[in-house]
């Protein structure tokens, strides 16, 4: 066997891929399988059946295979149909890691990506000092606050509204809250999804002594990617890397719905427009939150929700995740034209979500293709019906 059996890190991955049953249902789900001109190598079943024959040692990983395994969005709908429940995103995860083992990967924008990231602790290469400069002016986090809220770095130096907005509406209900400005650094996301497991390693450990060294009891973020990643990736990493771990993560929509039905927010003003809801796929299917966001609209008063044709957990993607925006950038927007146009044909007015990433990759769609539908997150909704 190669010595790719040694990617096995969960004990499960080559038994994994020797459970695939070749159905199919992957492919016609599969977010970049149609980028691949109809051949049938584009495929989730494809690549699993590759892997196999890498793993026995009877094909060796071209280049060419190389790029095809980042060609993915790490958008867990093939994980959603896999009949034998094949971890499929956590494959691609460790495949990917593997070829950078090798210096055969990641592809050249990730690498420029992990540079940035190495050198400034963010994706996009900018000064640690100008990390909270989303702050409003009535923004004042509290010391000592068992409450942090972690901005992440596209909220942070990208799409700030989500975080803004999140922010004030703690300081509406009074909750405390605290912020670390330029002691975060980034959740290391990127760097795991794109496999640079060593810069990822350093970015956890950075976090978690933070989050230990400030003894907050629970973190809360807008951001979908970041909390998929501290609830699912960083208790491993904790283990890995020796560390405690003992917080709770959360993202905003958890919160507000909390909030909600306890009563203490409650929305009143009307906003009688039609909505359409998109779930990111680090909220939806990663972190299993479908209901919460829509429970949040359902009550606002006046605002009617209307569900596109693929939602929950069969959602299209926006097509930036797993660093698929950073190195396929065409093709990514070609996923996200087909998400705004999903959201067109419902005849809402209001395009809804709640990812940072969902937000950047949609505003630039609806720009170029001239469109009227309005993009807004739930929690800008939410405090402008509090606010009345
Ligand atoms: S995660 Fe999404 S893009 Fe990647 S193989 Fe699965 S369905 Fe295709
Ligand atoms: S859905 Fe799962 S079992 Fe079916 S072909 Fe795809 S990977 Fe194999």
């Amino acid at each position: 066997m190669d010595s790719w059996s040694k990617v096995d890190n969960q004990g499960d991955l080559s038994f994994s891929v020797d459970t695939c049953a070749r159905c199919g249902f992957c492919k016609p789900v599969c977010t970049t399988h149609p980028f691949g001109g109809g051949f049938e190598a584009f495929s989730p079943r494809a690549k699993v059946h590759y892997i196999k024959q890498v793993m026995r040692g009877k094909e060796k990983l071209t280049p060419q295979w190389v790029d095809r395994l980042y060609q993915c969005t790490t958008c867990e709908r093939c994980v959603e149909v896999c009949q034998t429940e094949i971890p499929l995103v956590h494959l691609w995860e460790e495949l990917r890691a593997e070829t950078v083992r090798r210096g055969i990967g990641p592809m050249p924008m990730h690498r420029k990506m992990g540079e940035a990231v190495d050198e400034h602790n963010n994706p996009y290469g900018e000064p640690a000092e100008e990390r909270s400069r989303w702050m409003l002016p009535h923004h004042r986090p509290t010391e000592g606050a068992e409450l942090l809220v972690f901005g992440g770095c596209t909220g942070s130096y990208r799409m700030t509204a989500m975080l803004q907005t999140g922010v004030s509406i703690l300081q509406r209900m009074d909750i405390p809250y605290y912020y670390a400005g330029g002691k975060e650094v980034c959740c290391s996301s990127p760097m795991i999804r794109t496999g640079q497991l060593e810069s990822a390693a350093r970015l956890i450990g950075s976090n978690i002594d933070l989050f230990n060294d400030l003894g907050v009891k629970t973190i809360v973020t807008p951001c979908a990617g970041c909390s998929k990643t501290m609830k699912s990736d960083y208790p491993v990493w904790a283990g890995k890397l020796g560390k405690e771990w003992a917080v709770e993560v959360r993202h905003f929509s958890e919160l507000y719905v909390e909030l909600l039905r306890d009563g203490r927010i409650k929305p009143v003003r009307r906003i009688g427009k039609k909505a359409t809801y998109h779930d990111p796929c680090h909220l939806g299917r990663s972190q299993r939150i479908f209901d919460e966001p829509r429970e949040i609209l359902s009550a606002i008063p006046g605002l009617t929700l209307v569900e596109m044709e693929y939602s929950r957990d069969n959602a299209r993607c926006c097509g930036a995740g797993g660093g698929f925006k950073g190195h396929y950038p065409m093709m990514a927007e070609e996923v996200s034209d087909k998400r705004v146009l999903d959201a067109v044909h419902t005849g809402a007015e209001l395009l809804v979500t709640m990812c940072p990433f969902c937000q950047a990759s949609f505003s630039q769609s609806i720009e170029k293709l001239g469109l009227s539908i309005k993009l807004i997150g739930v929690e800008e909704l939410l405090l402008q019906s509090v606010e009345g």
